[in-house]
């Protein structure tokens, strides 16, 4: 399964990518993860990515699609793959579509999840992530059993430097201006599938795997 998960900074596309590759074994592939992660190591990408992270814009796509295209060909890729975070303009979207046509391969799903603007700006500024697994917390909605630390790795709990109200809002923006015309994009293809992502993980993964229904 070839999946993308689309929607905007704290609809939950994290969570539901880790159903997704629980359900159907196949990597999830962050593109966020993956910068924060250069960041961490201090690569030229981190180096040149960090200053728009940032900020909350965007990643210049040369970048990120470089990025990308160097991670869905490594083996675990060949069963398929379930992306968050990507593609997140036009451009990066046409230019992974071209990638994979040139492998003889395209995306089979596009599953894009819909939450109220308050109700993102309540969700993002309450996450929590852990250091040593990624496990996603909210202070509020879904607490760890000891305050700051990870209830399944002990690590310690942080907020993203993006996860700040100021920067929580240029972001929803950036979407708005930038990554919502993929809706469009993808319903042309007829490969769209909008899932309400307002509730909890549990119930936004059952209406998530019924719209998958048939696939195995
Ligand atoms: P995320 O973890 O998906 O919320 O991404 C965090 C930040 O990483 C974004 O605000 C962007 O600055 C950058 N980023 C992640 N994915 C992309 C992408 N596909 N294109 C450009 N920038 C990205």
């Amino acid at each position: 399964m070839r999946a993308i998960l689309l929607g905007p900074p704290g609809a939950g596309k994290g969570t539901q990518a880790k159903l997704i590759q629980e359900r159907f074994r196949v990597p999830h592939i962050s593109t966020g993860d993956l910068l924060r992660d250069a960041i961490r190591r201090q690569t030229e990408l981190g180096r040149a990515a960090k200053q728009f992270m940032d900020r909350g814009e965007l990643v210049p796509d040369p970048l990120v699609v470089d990025m990308i295209t160097e991670r869905v060909r490594e083996p675990d890729c060949q069963g398929g793959f379930v992306l968050d975070g990507f593609p997140r303009t036009v451009a990066q979207a046409d230019a992974f579509e071209r990638m994979l046509a040139g492998r003889k391969l395209h995306v089979d799903h596009v599953l894009s999840l819909s939450v109220p603007r308050e109700e993102l700006i309540r969700r993002l500024s309450g996450r929590r992530t852990c250091r040593g697994c990624g496990a996603l917390f909210h202070v509020v909605f879904d607490p760890p059993q000891q305050p700051g630390r990870c209830d399944r790795c002990q690590s310690e709990l942080y907020q993203r430097d993006d996860d700040r109200e100021e920067t929580i809002r240029a972001r929803l923006d950036v979407y708005e201006r930038q990554t919502a015309p993929l809706l469009d994009y993808y319903r042309a293809r007829g490969l769209l599938r909008s899932i309400d992502g307002v509730g909890g993980a549990a119930a936004v993964n059952a209406r998530l795997l019924a719209q998958l229904d048939g696939w195995s």
